[in-house]
């Protein structure tokens, strides 16, 4: 799918999702937070659900939970306009509590969409929410850092699931394991690549960059 059509689709999904007055939060919170960033991304960042400054702004991760995230996605080399940002619901949990699962489905069939959309070749997990999505009865403690091939509707994704950047907000231990886990996503991301080229024939390989 080229780029444009991707904005369009997702354009759209936001606009039928703004009109669905079934969604389980939508009467608790002020906006809905769709997701944003860049539309023909290969890394799609998925997180919780919106905070109290997301859910004023209308976008994903602008609190200080974002700051830290946009620290880390630096530490494995990327800005936070080459991915895209969304979450697991999309409307805010009364005091920020935890997503119930029914909320969790019925947000889930636009989270799928979103995914369908984009058609990332990774995902990003932000804490225990977005992570049990792909990778259900794990731990995260066990599990951060590390690369998973998932499939997903027919079709592999790498899945890299990550704590929560409001979990290291809260302790130092988190943080350093979660720095350290994007300091090796640098390595993951360049050695996929280099895999990627690989697979290509010569005369196209050498058209990369
Ligand atoms: N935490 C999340 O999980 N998502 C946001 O958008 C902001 C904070």
């Amino acid at each position: 799918m080229d780029k444009i059509n991707k904005y369009k689709l997702l354009h759209k999904l936001e606009g039928e999702m703004e009109k669905d007055g079934s969604l389980p939060l939508k009467k608790v919170a002020n906006k809905l937070v769709f997701g944003s960033g860049n539309t023909n991304a290969e890394i799609l960042c998925i997180g919780e659900g919106p905070g109290r400054n997301e859910d004023i702004e209308g976008l994903p991760f602008v609190g200080q939970a974002g700051k830290l995230l946009d620290k880390l996605l630096l530490l494995a080399g990327l800005e936070r306009k080459q991915v895209f940002i969304t979450n697991v619901v999309h409307h805010r949990p009364p005091e920020n509590r935890d997503p119930l699962p029914n909320e969790i489905s019925a947000y889930g069939k636009y989270l799928d969409l979103i995914i369908k959309i984009i058609d990332p070749k990774v995902i990003i997990t932000l804490g225990r929410f977005s992570m049990a999505k792909f990778l259900p009865n794990v731990f995260i403690s066990g599990v951060h850092g590390k690369k998973y091939k998932v499939n997903w509707n027919g079709k592999e994704i790498i899945v890299i699931p990550m704590y929560h950047p409001a979990a290291s907000l809260r302790n130092g231990n988190v943080l350093a394991l979660e720095k350290d886990d994007f300091l090796q996503l640098k390595e993951k991301l360049v050695k996929m690549k280099e895999e990627e080229k690989s697979k290509l024939p010569e005369s196209e390989q050498m058209n990369l960059v």
